[in-house]
């Protein structure tokens, strides 16, 4: 029995680096420190070897390749999706072979935080580390998302609970402020919480902007929120040390979308007149960042790219995998550790049934149940190496815990880009 130390949970974006994991006969029987679901990520993984599948008969993995590289050389429109939970290498992988294909590639960030990433091209990004925030916020607002349910461990080892340099008490040296629909798990544990009226965010985000710039406000209450709430959140805004607004699909996945994160980027940009103040958002998937990262230093873009030209082109709602598949364009489909069987909307899917789709992934998902190809792979950060993006952009290198005996989704893709050249 031995003792893994400081092992990354890749389950969501905050990349815990603290897991303590037992392993006894090559299986982890005790994990420490993760919360439910980081500990559902490592206790229910199994290492061991499976035989890719073809049409979901058992095959070689040569076989596999071949199959795959010749569905792959003979589409004409071919899109690659996922990403977002696999190591960057992959993912630098996944960018050559579209360039080779001609292929559309799109991660799940446009079905998340594509819209940040418009606002951010449109705004600027006005960013920081978890460990600034851990040392020096002394005010946390949470706009549109529910850590303490999505991201179980951010509040207390990134955000509000933690003692830092400057804020020597944790918890009583922060205020904590939640806008959001409902009263989320995350609202109740607040000091302050302003019900918004849904699809309300970018008029109470302006009214905000206004005030903190020194207007008065005419109505009387804006998006559901009364003005003197909006002008005491004004306030507190502008004495605090530092401050962070952490923002969710609450904002981008609802009315306005870019232009809500917009305007949390150019309220924050106007606070900077005031004090100190930055903007995060709560990115889900454990390398959604990364997939962001890699793909704005390859392509240009971090989402929605299109190389049928042989160079990329950035189209957002043209070459996003959803609006591909549900009009009909997509005539192949590469998954990469992802699951849009399952997540994706009704016609979307109803063509992936159309296609043939390739699937890479560790578990076998209702994509991979489907897929006319299908290579099972290791886990990167348990069986497998590599490096991962924390939401704050912050890069950290994945250790193996257990010994790897299936391919890595690398050396799936470099066979991909081998077989292609060689069709
Ligand atoms: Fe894993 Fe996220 Fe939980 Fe941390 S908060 S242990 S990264 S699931």
């Amino acid at each position: 029995m031995t003792v893994e130390r400081n092992i990354v949970c890749t389950f969501c974006g905050c990349l815990c680096d603290d897991i303590n994991l037992t392993i006894e006969d090559d299986r982890i029987v005790k994990v420490e420190k993760a919360c439910g679901n980081g500990r559902g990520l490592f206790e229910g993984y199994n290492p061991d070897p499976i035989m890719p599948k073809v049409m979901g008969r058992d095959t070689t993995f040569q076989e596999a390749v071949k199959e795959a590289s010749r569905i792959l050389r003979s589409a004409r429109y071919p899109l690659i999706y996922g990403l977002s939970s696999t190591s960057s290498e992959a993912q630098r992988m996944t960018v050559q072979l579209a360039e080779l294909i001609g292929a559309s590639i799109d991660s799940t960030s446009s079905v998340c935080h594509g819209p940040t990433g418009l606002a951010m091209q449109a705004v600027g990004e006005p960013t920081c580390t978890l460990g600034e925030i851990k040392n020096r916020a002394d005010l946390l607002v949470f706009w549109g998302c529910n850590p303490l349910v999505t991201h179980s461990r951010h509040f207390a080892r990134y955000s509000a609970m933690p003692k830092g340099r400057f804020i020597p008490k944790g918890r009583r040296d922060r205020k904590v402020v939640v806008v959001d629909v409902r009263r989320s798990e995350t609202a109740k544990s607040a000091d302050m919480y302003l019900q918004i009226k849904q699809g309300c965010d970018f008029e109470v985000l302006l009214a905000l902007k206004a005030l903190i710039m020194g207007r008065t406000l005419d109505a009387v209450e804006v998006g559901g929120i009364p003005a003197e709430v909006l002008q005491q959140l004004a306030v507190e805004m502008k004495s605090c040390r530092y401050g962070v607004i952490f923002f969710g699909m609450g904002l981008t996945m609802t009315n306005g979308r870019d232009l809500n994160v917009s305007g949390v980027l150019s309220l924050v940009r106007e606070l900077n007149d005031h004090t100190r103040f930055s903007a995060l958002p709560m990115r889900g998937h454990g390398n959604v960042t990364g997939a962001d990262q890699v793909m704005s230093w390859l392509c240009g873009y971090p989402f929605a790219v299109n190389y049928s030209r042989g160079y990329p082109r950035y189209g957002p709602g043209e070459y996003t995998a959803v609006d591909l598949l549900c009009s009909g364009e997509a005539d192949c489909m590469l998954v990469i550790a992802s699951d849009p069987a399952a997540h994706f909307p009704a016609p979307a899917v109803k063509h992936m049934k159309t296609i043939p789709v390739i699937a890479i992934d560790p578990a076998e998902s209702l994509t991979a149940a489907g897929a006319s190809v299908y290579f099972p792979t290791a886990m990167y950060g348990i069986d497998c190496e590599g490096t991962a993006y924390r939401m704050d952009g912050v890069a950290l290198r994945l250790k193996a815990p257990l010994k790897r005996k299936r391919p890595s989704d690398e050396e799936v893709l470099q066979a991909l880009i081998e077989g292609v050249k060689s069709c």
